[in-house]
């Protein structure tokens, strides 16, 4: 069978109050799991895979239609996220103008977190929960053979039919081949805060055993791939020339043995690349952030979250302000950029006050970079309960959308002390109060070492500030 993968574009991506340069940059990203599917299914099966990253070029639906047409897709793959779905679903509806679509799979982030609802939207013929590889491969083959694909384990065919009980997820995480990033137009992809070379994403680890309840990251155990297993990945990387390397683990530090043997593995092989990562602060040290730095790393993105031991207790982050200012002291001692992410509109923070606090603490940490979000809490997170519990959201706005996604949906903020409006107003503050001042902007310029960095760097800061 033809099966397209199809990234879908994010010409409709639901209303948060997430900036749109941050979400720019999460759609600037290679399709990593498309990649990872298509490479595995290419290399255990007979079936015929190509991807589609429709988000690239926020191509439309009657451009899907006719690129679905060209292929003769039989078999069109969607990924699928919740805040994606009225994008998705323009997506499952160009899929279906296309003469040669027979059938239309759902899989990715959303389909782990409401399956029955996925498989009962309009144009689905299934759904694929957790790691698609094996349960594409037997609905391709059953589809092949004329039979209805019954049984499948991860596989949902409709609302009505029996939940798998687990989603389908390998434990060895070296069992999976190296993703073949030249199945997409690998040269075009860039990160914001990046070098200005080659790009690319790569995930080494999968599952994070904190429990942050703003989190919807999936709490499944915690398995990481082997240091030479990822190490293999960098030098395919390196041979097309990618050097500049963000590490898109949910948590890279889970523990600190981990981080010290894939630097030792970077080093022994002598792998000439950058790279970025995120890491909780706990257990940072100066053996580990000197490790790191030699092995490559310039740049690690920390989620602070808050300014206040309450704030960060209430959100059980599992951190403290003290372990925080030590981590981002020790980066700075040692040269190594970090990027604060923080949170404003929380349940802790009911004066202009309390947000102020979170403000004046990120400019004393003194990270290279912040980026500020107002907090929207996801159905499926354990904030999102207790908002429910507490009065405070609605989860029926959120079924109504996830079973009809329209357009006009509007994500609900914490809205107990302050209202949308205000917390935009705050969040433009936030930005200000940190890019605005005369140090910033002068540490940036020192920093400069190639006049590109100067326009890259202005045009992140530009849009961090105005595009919302
Ligand atoms: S926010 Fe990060 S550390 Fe916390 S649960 Fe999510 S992935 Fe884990």
């Amino acid at each position: 069978m033809r099966l397209l993968l199809v990234r879908p574009p994010a010409r409709n991506t639901i209303e948060t109050e997430v900036p749109k340069a941050v979400e720019a940059e999460n759609t600037s990203y290679p399709p990593l799991a498309l990649l990872a599917l298509a490479t595995w299914l290419r290399a255990h099966t007979t079936h015929h895979v190509s991807i589609l990253d429709a988000q690239l070029d926020e191509l439309d639906p009657a451009e899907i239609t006719r690129r679905i047409q060209d292929y003769g897709a039989d078999v069109v793959g969607i990924t699928t996220f919740t805040v994606q779905l009225v994008d998705v679903m323009q997506t499952v509806r160009a899929a279906r103008a296309a003469s040669c679509t027979k059938h239309v799979v759902l899989g990715g982030p959303h389909c782990n977190d409401f399956p029955a609802l996925a498989s009962g939207l309009s144009g689905v013929s299934a759904v694929v929960r957790g790691e698609g590889q094996r349960p594409l491969a037997a609905l391709l083959d059953a589809w092949e053979a004329g039979q209805e694909p019954l049984d499948i384990p991860g596989v949902i065919t409709g609302p009505d039919q029996p939940m798998p009980e687990h989603a389908v997820l390998s434990n060895d995480l070296d069992d999976y081949p190296i993703p073949d990033r030249t199945l997409v137009d690998y040269r075009r992809y860039t990160g914001l805060l990046g070098t200005g070379g080659l790009f690319t994403t790569v995930v080494t680890s999968r599952g994070c055993p904190h429990q942050c309840t703003f989190c919807n990251t999936p709490r499944l155990k915690f398995h990481s791939a082997s240091p030479a297993h990822i190490c293999d990945e960098l030098e395919a990387c390196i041979a097309l020339d990618i050097r500049d390397i963000y590490f898109v683990d949910d948590t890279f530090n889970v523990t600190n043995k981990r981080v010290h043997a894939l630097c030792d593995e970077i080093l022994r092989r002598g792998l000439q690349l950058t790279w970025t990562v995120r890491m909780r602060v706990n257990g940072v040290d100066r053996p580990l952030i000197e490790k790191m730095k030699a092995a490559g790393c310039t740049r690690i993105q920390f989620g602070v979250e808050q300014g206040t031991d309450a704030g960060l207790e209430r959100l059980r982050k599992g951190v403290t302000i003290d372990e925080i200012e030590r981590a981002f002291a020790m980066c700075r001692q040692l040269g190594v950029g970090t990027v604060a992410y923080f949170m404003i509109g929380t349940p802790t923070e009911s004066t202009r006050l309390d947000v102020l606090r979170t403000i004046r603490y990120a400019i004393r940490l003194q990270p290279d970079f912040v980026m500020f979000n107002i907090l929207t809490p996801f159905p499926g997170t354990k904030l999102f309960d207790e908002g429910v519990e507490e009065g405070v959201l609605q989860l029926e706005p959120w079924l109504a959308f996830m079973g009809d996604p329209r357009a006009d949906f509007r994500a609900q903020v914490w809205d107990q002390h302050f209202t949308r409006d205000e917390l935009r107003d705050l969040l433009a503050l936030a930005y200000r109060s940190f890019y605005w001042r005369p140090r910033f902007v002068m540490g940036q310029l020192r920093q400069l070492r190639d006049p590109r960095d100067l326009l890259r760097k202005a045009k992140a800061g530009l849009r961090l500030l105005t595009d919302r």
